[in-house]
């Protein structure tokens, strides 16, 4: 409607249409800080009046006020990432919105800089928390689902403790290989084949494309129970290939 009318917004932003506001992930905001941008805004249809009965705003909202939560945790001004809810039909409330948010994201300064974060120690913890999206999405789903009706609920969705802790207890999974017996089954289940095993072969998790998912956790047989949650302390090292091969005792024949 902006467009349409002629209404005139900042140059400054690069548009990118997306079919509901709910299709924006975390991923796509933490990929536009790790390439530079100064400021995130989403705009979304008003809440309430989704088409669907997805309500793709709320996941929107949530997803949002969880993000300005991580970027408190980094160190970035949660100020650069904004939602706003408005019909197709306010385009005049489109463009009052998007000028002040280009006003205010200039206010803030260069990203990281305005901050006082040092580039690479910027890069390397958008890059963390990217690597930990998957886990994220999964611990808080049920949060991430909420309606919230009422905007002072807003503000306590997601708190900086919280988050804090999030990243304090990352929960990683890591296969005993005294109890692993080679039954397949977890390296079958992982969603993303992180696991690296065989036949007779002590399987082992990839660490660094582990999504932390938990699959393999709930799917070990409970006669086995090789794959161990840890929180809070390191990963045992992974076994050497040599030494993952089982030896089967064969049986005696009489
Ligand atoms: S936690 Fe998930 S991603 Fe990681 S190894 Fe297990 S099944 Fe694969
Ligand atoms: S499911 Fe358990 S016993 Fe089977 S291969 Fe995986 S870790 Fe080993």
């Amino acid at each position: 409607m902006a467009g349409v009318s002629r209404l005139q917004y900042t140059t400054e932003n690069r548009l990118i249409r997306v079919m509901c506001s709910g299709r924006v992930d975390l991923a796509f905001i933490l990929r536009a800080f790790s390439n530079e941008m100064d400021g995130v805004f989403i705009g979304g249809c008003r809440l309430n009046e989704c088409n669907y009965i997805t309500h793709g705003n709320y996941h929107a909202l949530n997803m949002v006020l969880l993000c300005r939560k991580i970027m408190e945790h980094i160190g970035l001004n949660p100020e650069r990432l904004k939602i706003e809810f408005m019909s197709s039909g306010e385009g005049i409330l489109f463009t009052e919105v998007i000028n002040d948010f280009g006003k205010k994201v200039k206010e803030l300064g260069p990203l990281g800089k305005g901050e006082e974060i040092d580039e690479n120690e910027l890069k390397s913890k958008l890059e963390e928390v990217t690597k930990l999206i998957p886990y994220i999405k999964i611990v808080k789903r049920e949060k991430l689902a909420l309606r919230l009706e009422n905007e002072e609920e807003y503000d306590g969705l997601f708190t900086i403790d919280e988050v804090d802790s999030l990243f304090r207890e990352v929960i990683s999974y890591h296969i005993d290989p005294d109890k692993c017996q080679a039954c397949m089954i977890c390296l079958r289940k992982c969603p993303v084949e992180t696991i690296v095993g065989g036949k007779n072969q002590i399987h082992v998790i990839d660490q660094e494309k582990c999504i932390k998912c938990g699959t393999c956790f709930e799917a070990c047989p409970s006669r086995f129970v090789a794959v161990k949650k840890i929180s809070g302390e390191p990963v045992p090292p992974p076994i050497p290939e040599e030494e993952r091969t089982i030896v089967r005792k064969s049986k005696k024949v009489s």
